[in-house]
């Protein structure tokens, strides 16, 4: 653990970055208090870093690359199984961190939040040592190499996901990274940056700094020597970090909004499609780019789809995030509360139908009276022009959309400059694959099909660019460079 860090149950004060394989005491004067969602309370803090911090860890990154390309796949693979061992060993702590700064509920916190990481750092070294960095074209050949230094910057809903997802692939394929973890949950990036140093990764190989988008993140994108940014965040960041990177014609890979639609076709059981979307939407409390937000159902079902909807919300309870019986806990900021909030008075405002939930605070208790609490909130009569059919809200806000056709329908569902995710429902798979083919979304779920983090997930229009995981993340972090031969050879 670094010096300054003190860990009392899961409260971190972090005053420096890792850099070069060293805890380096922060400059920059203020550090950037985290959290606790459900209370309000401070937890712990991290450095506001600066862009001379920033270019320290570019740098060490750049020293380190060649030697870290250089190994066998099978040696890097060590070390990111090493890195998984300690991720699995520290499950607890890191839940215990994450119900607290982003406010996620048990279930998630000891499944999803800190499982997926593991498999991450797993697949990549499998895929590392697997795969075929060469192939043939006639008389050329087509060998991929590894890009050189990659700065991640991430969002705070699945700060340790999206902070492993990035790096284990980057590594595995021979890149060096820096990795920005958001300044509102960056708590789990220290404990991952022990797990680092205690794997005996090689100095530079991985690097953390913390600090702000406007100044460290900025400063990663801009620097020369960062050859590809990876980022997840939202569209407004995305966009920017696009145009900074267009400057240097620097490769950029966007994990960014979604406004996805629950389409149910007449064919479906419409209680089983609702149910299916509440369940999803209400996966970390709301806030995923890839949740379902909108369900666009025949009118003729609408008021059997706003009964299944209200039903459920009725069940679910709102609670401490600590808190086993918990369905939903507190946002993670008050920041995503407020924001949520006024998208819910905007919805009523534009004459939405407000079906149940609303933007009062709920009650869960005095010891609770600051946490960032949100009412599950269900509108139904949405029409596509309505603020809350097109911006996403990123909490548990759902959108019914009523169709009369079903190319009505499929219009309702690509009216959004997002593309990330979509569900569609009807009588059996073939009929639901056959519309999927009809959505502009990077991935569709068909009927009550479920995840998969072997196969591309990522967004088409303003969702993003690139694919993470599996094989197609990982070729997303290599550079493909042809040699060709005489063509008689
Ligand atoms: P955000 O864009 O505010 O911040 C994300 C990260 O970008 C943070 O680390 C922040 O410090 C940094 N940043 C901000 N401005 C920057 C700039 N100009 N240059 C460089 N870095 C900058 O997003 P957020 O509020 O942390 O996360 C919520 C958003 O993330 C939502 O829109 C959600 O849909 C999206 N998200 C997308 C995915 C996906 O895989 N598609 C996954 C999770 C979250």
């Amino acid at each position: 653990m670094t010096k300054s860090t003190v860990l009392t149950g899961a409260t971190v004060k972090c005053s420096e970055h890792y850099i070069n394989g060293q805890w380096v005491p922060a400059k920059g004067v203020d550090p950037t208090p985290v959290y606790d969602s459900n209370t309000n309370a401070v937890i712990g803090e991290a450095p506001s870093g600066t862009t001379e911090e920033a270019n320290r860890a570019v740098a060490a990154a750049k020293a380190a690359q060649p030697s870290w390309a250089a190994l066998e796949p099978s040696k890097r693979a060590q070390y990111l199984r090493a890195i998984a061992k300690g991720l699995e060993q520290a499950q607890d702590e890191m839940a215990a961190s994450l119900a607290m700064e982003v406010g996620s509920i048990v279930a998630l916190n000891n499944g999803p939040q800190t499982t997926a990481p593991i498999f991450s750092f797993n697949t990549a070294a499998d895929i590392a040592e697997q795969y075929e960095d060469r192939t043939r074209v006639d008389h050329s050949w087509v060998i991929r190499e590894p890009i050189g230094v990659v700065a991640a910057i991430t969002a705070w809903n699945f700060p340790l996901h999206l902070a492993t997802v990035k790096t284990a692939y980057a590594l595995a394929a021979g890149n060096t990274i820096v990795l920005k973890p958001s300044e509102i949950a960056p708590l789990t990036a220290v404990l991952l940056a022990k797990i680092v140093n205690d794997a005996g990764l090689p100095s530079g190989v991985f690097n953390v700094v913390f600090g702000k988008g406007s100044e460290v993140g900025e400063a990663l994108v801009q620097h020369p020597d960062t050859r590809m940014i990876t980022f997840t965040g939202s569209t407004r960041a995305g966009r920017r970090i696009g145009e900074v990177a267009a400057g240097q014609v620097k490769k950029v890979a966007l994990e960014l909004g979604g406004k996805s639609p629950l389409v149910v076709a007449e064919s479906a059981n419409i209680v089983d499609a609702i149910t299916f979307g509440m369940n999803d939407l209400m996966v970390n409390n709301g806030q995923r780019c890839d949740a379902l937000t909108r369900f666009v159902v025949p009118r003729e079902s609408l008021e059997r789809a706003e009964q299944a909807a209200a039903a459920f919300v009725e069940k679910l309870i709102v609670g401490p995030s600590s808190d086993r019986a918990t369905d939903i806990g507190p946002m993670a900021s008050k920041q995503q509360q407020e924001s949520i909030r006024e998208y819910i008075i905007t919805g009523e405002d534009e004459g939405a139908k407000l079906v149940v939930g609303g933007p009062e605070v709920p009650d869960v208790g005095e010891e609770y009276r600051q946490g960032y609490f949100i009412r599950p909130t269900v509108f139904s009569e949405v029409t596509p022009q309505m603020t809350i059919a097109q911006e996403e809200i990123f909490g548990p806000v759902v959108v019914i959309q009523p169709y009369d056709t079903i190319d009505e329908a499929i219009e309702i569902a690509n009216n959004t400059i997002y593309g990330l995710h979509a569900s569609v429902w009807a009588g059996s798979d073939e009929e639901a694959m056959q519309l999927a083919n009809y959505i502009e979304s990077g991935m569709v779920t068909i009927n009550n099909g479920s995840g998969n983090m072997m196969a591309p997930f990522g967004g088409y229009k303003q969702s993003g660019l690139g694919r993470e995981y599996g094989t197609y993340g990982f070729e997303e972090f290599l550079e493909i460079k042809t040699m060709h031969l005489a063509n008689n050879s």
